[in-house]
């Protein structure tokens, strides 16, 4: 009798263990981030891979059952890491704008924040292609983006979560391209294509193949013409992202007049730190609108207190009543 109820709860325990290192092992999967605490947690992922026969052997457990039950629970958990297919990225930032057919569709937008945190760590690199050409101007035209070798057919993956805006072709232009609304308020470009790997209002994970890299468009060898934009106004890649190290900079970018300088080099990410106040002629600079991401757990309390303003002004400010459901990853106007 003793010994039955030993192996009942000893079974009870590897099933709670399993079950920690499924839940914690997919919310992992797809980050990017050297986060010393994401390796702090790899432990429990290695017992889940070391345990994994064990958890197949179906002996172990006494029913089927009840580990249906436990992975509702795991999905459960996914929730906020699962891309809600009917959501759209950014939507307040981007005033509910969302078509199918330009890279720059937002010339209406008027409440465009000044200062604006964009979250990088789930950064993927679209290609390893070296750097072939800088953004700034090029042959009396200005070149917004950065362009990477490529070789056609090679695979080109999305830089952050997100969902495909566009897919299109212009024969004077970028040729086959992609416009991606990424969760946290950039977009990316990817043009000179050679094919789609996904369709318009297909959502995206950080690194998941989007297309394939060609020489189409206006072209004169095959590339990848990667650009980030915000709003739909040019950012030099290089601001945000190292390219040499095929790392991002620093884990958040603050989007500030100064972005949308048109000055090219590699060097901008130093560039723009050391003249960062200076504005470059942003129309959107005379707003000074802030904003935040919900995490999970916030409520409009917590949210109004930790940012100065009552429940009532941030209701108002974002259109919403004090009822209104907070969604983790959208972002709310806080002053
Ligand atoms: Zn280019």
């Amino acid at each position: 009798m003793m010994k039955n109820q030993k192996v009942r709860f000893e079974l009870k325990k590897i099933k709670a263990i399993s079950l920690a290192a499924m839940l914690i092992a997919p919310l992992f999967a797809f980050s990017q981030t050297k986060d010393t605490k994401e390796n702090e947690k790899r432990p429990e992922v290695s017992y889940k891979q070391r345990h994994s026969r064990a958890i197949q052997n179906k002996d172990l457990y006494a029913d089927g059952i009840k580990i249906k039950k436990d992975l509702s629970l795991i999905d459960k958990a996914q929730e906020g890491r699962i891309l809600d297919e009917s959501e759209v990225p950014a939507d307040e930032l981007y005033g509910s704008i969302w078509n199918n057919r330009y890279v720059n569709t937002y010339g209406s937008i008027e409440n465009a924040p000044d200062n604006y945190s964009i979250d990088l760590k789930n950064f993927s690199m679209p290609t390893m292609g070296y750097v072939t050409s800088n953004y700034g101007p090029r042959r009396r035209r200005m070149h917004y983006g950065v362009d990477l070798k490529v070789h056609v057919g090679d695979t080109i993956y999305a830089a952050f979560d997100g969902k495909i805006r566009v897919c299109q072709y212009e024969r004077r232009g970028y040729g086959y391209y992609v416009v991606i609304r990424h969760h946290n308020g950039l977009e990316t470009v990817y043009g000179h294509l050679s094919g789609f790997l996904v369709s318009e209002d297909d959502v995206v994970k950080s690194g998941q193949p989007i297309g394939l890299g060609g020489n189409t468009g206006r072209s004169t060898g095959p590339h990848l013409h990667f650009e980030t934009r915000f709003l739909g106004k040019p950012i030099n890649p290089s601001q945000i992202i190292d390219f040499d190290n095929k790392i991002c900079h620093k884990d958040t970018y603050v989007v500030s007049p100064g972005s949308f300088s048109k000055s090219g080099s590699r060097n901008a990410y130093n560039l723009a730190r050391n003249s960062s106040k200076k504005s470059g002629g942003n129309k959107y600079a005379t707003k000074s609108s802030k904003y935040y991401k919900i995490k999970k757990g916030d409520t409009l309390a917590t949210i109004a207190r930790r940012h100065g303003v009552s429940v009532k002004k941030l209701c108002s400010m974002n259109n919403m009543n004090q009822k209104s459901t907070l969604r983790p990853g959208k972002s709310l106007k806080v002053s």
